[in-house]
């Protein structure tokens, strides 16, 4: 996080803020502001080199009132035991928002996966399941892939828990590749959600999509596919930006032509089409919807003031602060908060242990109509939360989230 907060602290920021108006009893709110359970490992693996590095990995499970824990696993040099909290409680409050039946997890290791060999990712990814198999399980927490892991790495994960039991157990993670029980529509379905609440919310705004100005932040799988959506339903995508910097052309850029620029060149800067910038001079430019898609923390303190846009729709979770978000809620910019609209991938996650437990797989039209129906349903739901108290869409959305969470809670009671 930017300004050297803490992630967690701004999560439970986030909290306090829905709490003001549900006012819940001290003891269920206390409860909700403490992790249910953490493990930290130590990864060690054999370098390509010879040499023998450890590596340290975390698994969060935050809450699991309402069904396992759920939730990706993410490399990044960046992860540490307060980010993977934070991410574990957000996966709790969007778990509830879309009212699947799971808790929220979280887990990662911290590495730098761009500077490793595919056979250090296999190893690490082999230790790093066998040290947390202790605690993960299709009936109690199930990852999945987030930053800088994909189907390879949820293979490896379903075989080294499977080689463990000795039977395959293709439910013990989800967003594994199709032939070996992964489901379809799972890989976009994180950027397909981001659409289905984005044009709920110009429906809502009155705005149309064609010649909607968009600019998206990250090129990841959530940032690409929400781009290549949307610039085929016809929206004018003026901006692209991945680590490395950004590309912008006011009358809008190829995406196919500039994805392959990035395919060739490793990064999008460069592109011959466009503009080369940085993000922070990109986030300065208009638009009508800006798609962060990057980590959290991406749009704070430092840049919150440039920012020209009607919509913010956050592909990433959290990546824009509590202090940030103060800023444009001034501003009237309208939020479709992560835990909202960034959904749609744990409920194809849903949707793959379902069919994973049930070993009877739906076609890729039941599982794109039963996404629309969950993340149109759950956007009506927020807006309606919010014009009733008259707040803003974030906070609608973790007052309904912690809600059904809190009900979980006090139903079950205190054991023993
Ligand atoms: N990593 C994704 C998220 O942050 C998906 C998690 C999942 O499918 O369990 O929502």
């Amino acid at each position: 996080m930017p300004n050297g907060a803490s992630f967690f602290q701004d999560v439970l920021l986030s909290l306090e803020k829905a709490n003001v108006h549900l006012k819940l009893p001290p003891a269920i709110y206390e409860r909700l502001r403490t992790p249910r359970r953490s493990l930290t490992v130590s990864v060690p693996i054999q370098m390509d080199d010879g040499s023998v590095r450890f590596f340290t990995g975390y698994r969060v499970q935050y809450d699991f009132a309402r069904g396992p824990a759920k939730g990706g696993v993410r490399y990044h040099p960046a992860v540490s035991l307060d980010e993977i909290t934070a991410l574990a409680a957000l996966m709790t409050w969007k778990c509830a928002v879309v009212d699947i039946p799971f808790g929220g997890a979280k887990g990662g290791v911290a590495c730098d996966p761009t500077r490793m060999s595919r056979s250090e990712k296999q190893r690490l990814t082999r230790r790093y399941t066998y040290e947390i198999g202790v605690i993960i399980g299709p009936e109690s927490d199930i990852p999945a892939p987030d930053v800088y892991t994909d189907e390879q790495t949820m293979a490896w994960m379903m075989d080294t828990y499977s080689m463990m039991k000795g039977y395959s157990v293709p439910s013990i993670v989800t967003g594994k590749p199709v032939c070996i029980g992964g489901s379809l529509g799972r890989t976009r379905a994180t950027s397909e959600g981001l659409v289905i609440t984005t044009l709920e919310a110009l429906k809502h705004l009155g705005l149309k999509l064609p010649d909607l100005r968009v600019t998206v932040l990250g090129f990841g799988k959530v940032g690409y596919h929400a781009a290549k959506i949307l610039y085929d339903m016809g929206a004018k995508i003026i901006g692209l930006g991945d680590s490395r910097g950004a590309i912008y052309d006011a009358r809008g850029l190829n995406v196919d032509a500039a994805t392959d620029h990035k395919k060739k060149s490793g990064e999008l800067k460069g592109f011959k089409n466009a503009e080369s910038m940085t993000i922070d001079e990109l986030l300065t430019i208009e638009s009508d919807v800006l798609v962060p898609a990057a980590l959290e923390g991406q749009i704070n303190r430092n840049n919150v003031n440039g920012i020209k846009t009607k919509i913010i729709a956050e592909g990433a979770n959290n990546p824009v602060t509590n202090e940030a978000d103060e800023v444009l809620k001034d501003k009237g910019i309208f939020m479709l908060p992560g835990v909202l609209a960034n959904a749609g991938g744990v409920v194809v996650s849903y949707f793959e242990w379902v069919q994973d437990l049930q070993r009877y797989f739906w076609n890729e039209t039941e599982i794109n109509d039963r996404l629309r129906t969950i993340m149109s349903r759950s956007f009506k739901e927020v807006l309606a939360i919010a014009s009733e108290k008259k707040i803003d869409m974030r906070t609608a959305a973790m007052v309904l989230g912690v809600k059904r969470v809190s009900e979980a809670v006090m139903v079950r009671g205190l054991y023993p």
